[in-house]
Order: C-alpha cells, then sequence, then structure tokens
C-alpha cells in the first residue's frame, strides 16, 4: 500500500537506502536499474536497457540484446521504491522491505489495494443502508379521491 508522509519513520531515508543497497539499487525482482531510462515492451514481458540489453520482466533474467528500431514499447525511468512484503505499512523490519521499481511494486500491491478497495465500497454501502434505515421513506403516493 501507498505510504502517507506522516506514517514514515524518521529515520525512513536512512532505511530505504539499505534497501536499495542490498539489492545494489536495483529491482529486487526484475532488476530494473534505479533511475535509468528503460524501455518496457508493448507485451510488458521485457525491457531494454539503453545499451541494448533486454531483460525478462518478471525476474531479470538477461533475453540477449536488441535494436532500439526492432524493440517497440515505452520509455519510463525507473523509480525504486521500498514495499513492505506483507502489505504491513507500520513493520520496517528489513526483512518485510524490499526495493522494488514502480511496475513491480504496483504489481505486489495490486490484490491488497483491491481487497481495500473494495473493504471501502462495502462500508459505504452499510453507512448508506443503516441511513436509509433511519429516515422515513414516503409512503406510496396515495390515489387522488373522486
Ligand atoms: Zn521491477
Amino acid at each position: 500500500m501507498t505510504l502517507k508522509a506522516h506514517r514514515y519513520p524518521k529515520n525512513w531515508r536512512a532505511i530505504r537506502e539499505g534497501v536499495r543497497l542490498r539489492t545494489n539499487n536495483q529491482c529486487a525482482q526484475c532488476r530494473a536499474p534505479n533511475g535509468e531510462a528503460i524501455v518496457r515492451a508493448d507485451d510488458g514481458r521485457t525491457y531494454m536497457l539503453p545499451d541494448g540489453q533486454v531483460f525478462d520482466a518478471a525476474n531479470g533474467t538477461p533475453r540477449g540484446y536488441a535494436r532500439g528500431s526492432e524493440y517497440t514499447g515505452r520509455l519510463v525511468r525507473v523509480v525504486l521504491t521500498v514495499a513492505h512484503l506483507d502489505h504491513n505499512e507500520t513493520n520496517n523490519d528489513a526483512a518485510n522491505l524490499a526495493a522494488l521499481c514502480q511496475k513491480c511494486h504496483l504489481a505486489h500491491d495490486r490484490a491488497d489495494n483491491q481487497r481495500r478497495a473494495q473493504a471501502t465500497r462495502s462500508a459505504k454501502a452499510e453507512r448508506l443502508n443503516h441511513l436509509r434505515g433511519q429516515i422515513a421513506l414516503p409512503l406510496a403516493t396515495p390515489r387522488p379521491t373522486r
């Protein structure tokens, strides 16, 4: 889940740098280097570094080289973020933190974000139903008398 600024611990910068250094400033999952401009393939399965090296987007395995003119995709700047592996943003234990690029971080949090969104929608619906129960609904419009 995305962290709210006020929830970061005071030493967050040091924690973040330590986590990034553990994976040599690369995504722990796809190995994309932090700050690099890469091309993500249209099918999302690979990415290419500026020197033409192509890697598997799922795990960072080298897949060879490609020419930029033969490789179609979207140019993005890799932003290495720190993910809470158990989705508990108060658990800043080193074993619970991983440096992930924005794409891998979103994928990691997708199910949790969907679950939270569903919980929010359910709570709203419940509040609305509760309010409906408190409001006296008008009875059916009486038929006009002749
Ligand atoms: Zn990644």
